[in-house]
C-alpha cells in the first residue's frame, strides 16, 4: 500500500490534498522525498511563524519534553504564567489570558465570555453577536455559526442561537439590538479573501461599541503574533478590543489558542476549561517563538523583509494586471487579487508544479503567509518560481 493510498484508505476526505510527501525543511523550504526543494509560501496557514526545521524553538520544545509535557491546570504551570505576563506586557493591554488549542476553541470561549459578560444576575439579558459577511472564525458548531459564510452552514444544524451577520463594518450599528452583547471581526479577513479593514471605521467602531456597552472581540487567529509586523493587529489599528483571540503563529507549529480580555474576573473557577490548554509543551514552545520574533521586530529586519515582499508582489500585480486586480494585505499576510476564480484555480495549480506553495482564500486571491523569518534569497526565489508559474498559465 501506497501512502497515497493508505490516506485515501484510512483519513476522511476533508482536505483537497496535494499528494506530496515532506521529509524536512529549514526556514521557508521545504524538501520532498526525492530532495525536492518547495518554496513555501503558506507556513502552514498562518503556523509555522518561526520556519521549519528552527533550531531554538525545537530545541525549547526538547527541552521541556524530557522534563514535564504536562501536568493538568490544576496546578501551576511555570511557562504558561510567563507567556501570559509576556503577551499582555508586549500588547500593552491591561488584561488576563486564557489558553486553549486552536482558534475555534479561542474563539468558543471568546463567545462565552461575551455570553456571561450579557447574563444579569443569572438571566440571559443579552446574547446577541454580530460577525462579518465572509468572515472565518473556526470549525466548531458554535465557531461555524459565527462565520458569515452561509454555505459553510449546510448540514450541521441546528445551530446555537444569536448570530448576525452585517455586510460590512458601516451596517453594524444598525444591527445592535437590546439582545446585542459583542461584535468579533477579523482586522484583516484571512480565509475571506485577505481583506484588511480601514483603519479609521475600525476605530470608530469600536468607540461606538465603548458607548453602547456592547463589547468588541478581535479574532487574531491568523493577524495575531507579528503577522501585520506588530505583535497584534490591533496595536496596529490602535484600538483596545475587550476580547482578543490567538491561535495559529503563537506555537510555530505547536498547537496552542489563546483568550486575552480586560474581562479578568468575568470566569470563576468552573466556568471554563480545557485539559490540554497551556500545558508545558505548548507554552514552552510559545514563550520561545515569541523571543524569536521580538528579537527579529526589534533587529528591524522583519519590517525590512515585509516591505520587500510587498514590493515583490506589487510589481507582480502591476506587470500582470491581465491577470490580477490588485497586490492585498499588510505585513505577512498578503494576496494577489484575481481577477477570476478561475485565474486563482489554475495559478495555484501552476504554482505547485513549479514548487512555489501559496494559498487559497476567498473566491479569487492568492493568498501568502510565509514564515515570518523568510530569508531574502527565499522570496527572491519562491517569486521567480511564482511567476515561471503566471507564464505557463498565460501560454
Ligand atoms: C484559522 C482561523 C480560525 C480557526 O482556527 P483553528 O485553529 O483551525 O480552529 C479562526 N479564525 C481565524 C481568523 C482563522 O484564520
Amino acid at each position: 500500500m501506497t501512502l497515497k493510498e493508505m490516506d485515501l484508505e484510512y483519513v476522511l476526505h476533508t482536505y483537497a490534498r496535494n499528494y506530496v510527501n515532506f521529509k524536512n525543511g529549514i526556514d521557508a523550504t521545504l524538501y520532498d522525498e526525492e530532495g525536492k526543494d518547495y518554496i513555501d509560501f503558506t507556513s502552514g496557514i498562518g503556523v509555522v511563524s518561526v520556519g521549519h526545521g528552527n533550531k531554538r524553538l525545537s530545541e525549547a520544545i526538547c527541552e521541556q519534553a524530557k522534563n514535564i509535557i504536562h501536568i493538568s491546570n490544576l496546578y501551576l504551570i511555570e511557562p504558561q504564567a510567563i507567556l501570559a505576563k509576556r503577551l499582555v506586557e508586549l500588547s500593552g493591554y491591561d488584561m488576563r489570558l486564557f489558553f486553549a488549542n486552536s482558534g475555534a476553541e479561542a474563539n468558543e470561549g471568546a463567545i462565552k465570555i461575551a455570553r456571561k459578560y450579557g447574563e444579569v444576575d443569572g438571566e440571559i439579558k443579552r446574547y446577541k453577536i454580530i460577525t462579518l459577511k465572509h468572515s472565518f472564525h473556526g470549525r466548531t458548531i458554535t465557531a461555524l455559526k459565527a462565520t458569515g459564510q452561509e454555505a459553510m452552514h449546510n448540514y450541521f444544524g441546528p445551530f446555537p442561537d444569536g448570530f448576525v451577520y452585517a455586510e460590512n463594518i458601516d451596517e453594524i450599528e444598525k444591527l445592535i439590538d437590546e439582545h446585542t452583547v459583542a461584535v468579533m471581526i477579523e482586522l484583516i479577513q484571512g480565509e475571506g479573501g485577505v481583506e484588511p479593514q480601514d483603519k479609521e471605521k475600525v476605530q470608530n467602531l469600536a468607540k461606538m461599541l465603548k458607548e453602547k456597552d456592547v463589547l468588541l472581540i478581535v479574532d487574531e487567529v491568523q493577524t495575531g503574533i507579528y503577522r501585520t509586523g506588530e505583535l497584534l493587529a490591533s496595536n496596529l489599528y490602535e484600538i483596545e478590543p475587550d476580547i482578543i483571540t490567538l491561535a495559529k503563529g503563537l506555537g510555530g507549529g505547536v498547537p496552542i489558542g489563546a483568550i486575552m480580555t480586560s474581562l479578568k474576573d468575568i470566569f470563576k473557577p468552573g466556568d471554563h476549561g480545557s485539559t490540554f490548554g497551556g500545558n508545558y509543551l505548548s507554552t514552552r514552545a510559545a514563550n520561545e517563538v515569541i523571543d524569536i520574533l521580538e528579537e527579529y521586530k526589534n533587529s528591524g529586519r522583519l519590517d525590512e523583509l515585509m516591505i520587500y515582499f510587498e514590493d515583490k508582489l506589487k510589481e507582480i500585480a502591476k506587470r500582470y494586471e491581465n491577470l490580477f486586480e490588485k497586490e492585498v494585505g499588510i505585513g505577512f499576510m498578503r494576496g494577489l487579487r484575481a481577477k477570476s476564480a478561475d485565474i486563482q484555480s489554475k495559478l495555484l495549480q501552476k504554482s505547485f508544479e513549479n514548487r512555489v506553495l501559496v494559498l487559497k482564500a476567498g473566491r479569487n486571491t492568492v493568498r501568502f503567509l510565509p514564515p515570518l523569518t523568510i530569508s531574502k534569497d527565499e522570496i527572491n526565489e519562491g517569486i521567480e518560481r511564482f511567476e515561471k508559474a503566471i507564464k505557463s498559465l498565460e501560454q
